[in-house]
């Protein structure tokens, strides 16, 4: 169950870029993350990305109580139900954007979703199926209309104890925004950033060409794509039951769970790719479509600008936000482009 991270847009690079640069890559963040510069810069701009991607990881939890200390996330979760705890910007920022798609999502996506999380240890030493008391109980702290954000004061809290936030679904995101303006800040202007599957393709490739980038066949092994997306200059982010998971009894359990039920999502999605601008809104989103389902969640994606979608269902069908078709091949295989209401939403 090892997050086994092959940068998905090299690899596809690589077979069509011959001469594509050496990525730098490294461990943080809670996974593999590498970044490629296609032009111009050095050891100077490489280290200048990963030091902002280890601030970030820093602040943000994602490993708790780990070499690092506690974080800035860790502080707030401990001070539930007892007062607000000052943030940085950083942090600050991606609460903001995590309570805001929350609202967006109807609280599918809940950032206030830590107690169900290390309810079920997902991604951990020891996952297991909680008995439903228990889940019944971590369910009853999820609701992010309890963090309280306060921006003059730059302070964040949670209402209730016991309550703890979660950021998993969308730090990477804000990451990878952040990973791109550290490099356009030293304009560099064609890059590839990969944080474990979070894709941030910077500017063109070389030729103006656009970037492809692989969609994963949520059904083999890594490398391979069911798909694949031409981008320039965006994010591109997946959600798959294929990511995290742990079987107990002959059953699968992912790592997305249901704010209404406490348990992995099922909806016959095995996945959701979000194309957008900005990858805090691709991370987001692509979690949220996944919890909202294939119906609710390319509802969601046609009522935003810039931001397309595919969704893969289990019978191997593929739902396309309207922008997505100009964007997306299909790589052949058994996969199929669908309609959206021939994958039922059964949770
Ligand atoms: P990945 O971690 O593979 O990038 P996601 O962006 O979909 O995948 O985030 C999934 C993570 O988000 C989970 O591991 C968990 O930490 C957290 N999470 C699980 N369910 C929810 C939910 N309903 N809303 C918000 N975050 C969630
Ligand atoms: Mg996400």
């Amino acid at each position: 169950m090892s997050r086994f991270a092959v940068p998905l847009a090299l690899a596809f690079l690589c077979l069509s870029c011959s001469r594509a640069p050496r990525p730098r890559v490294e461990f943080v963040l809670g996974t593999l993350c590498s970044v490629t510069l296609f032009e111009r810069g050095g050891a100077a701009d490489y280290d200048a990305v990963f030091a902002r991607l280890q601030e970030i990881e820093d602040s943000m939890a994602f490993t708790p109580g780990g070499a690092g200390g506690l974080s800035e996330l860790d502080l707030v979760n401990l001070n539930a139900g007892i007062g607000p705890v000052a943030v940085g910007a950083g942090l600050l920022e991606v609460l903001e954007e995590a309570r805001r798609y929350a609202e967006l999502s109807g609280g599918a996506f809940d950032p206030t979703v830590g107690p169900l999380v290390a309810l079920w240890g997902i991604g951990g030493e020891n996952p297991r199926v909680p008995a439903g008391e228990e889940i019944q109980a971590a369910l009853a702290l999820v609701d992010w209309r309890d963090l309280v954000i306060d921006r003059a004061a730059g302070t964040a809290f949670l209402r209730r104890r016991g309550q703890a936030l979660d950021l998993g679904a969308i730090a990477k995101g804000y990451a990878a925004d952040q990973a791109a303006a550290v490099l356009r800040r030293g304009r560099l202007r064609r890059a590839l950033v990969d944080l474990g599957g979070n894709i941030f393709a910077l500017g063109e490739r070389p030729g103006r060409e656009s970037w492809r980038i692989g969609v994963q066949d949520p059904l083999e092994e890594r490398g391979n794509y069911l798909g694949v997306l031409r981008v320039k200059d965006k994010s591109v982010v997946t959600s798959g039951v294929y990511e995290r998971y742990f079987e107990e009894g002959g059953r699968r359990y992912h790592h997305i769970l249901s704010t209404r039920d406490g348990y992995p999502v099922q909806n016959g999605l095995l996945s959701v790719t979000i194309v957008a601008g900005r990858s805090i809104d691709a991370d987001a989103l692509s979690t949220a479509c996944f919890a909202l389902g294939p119906e609710r969640g390319l509802a969601l994606v046609e009522s935003l600008p810039d931001t397309e979608a595919v969704f893969v269902g289990a019978d191997r069908g593929l739902t396309l936000s309207s922008g997505a078709a100009g964007l997306f091949t299909l790589a052949g295989g058994d996969y199929r482009i669908i309609s959206t209401s021939s994958i039922s939403n059964t949770r």
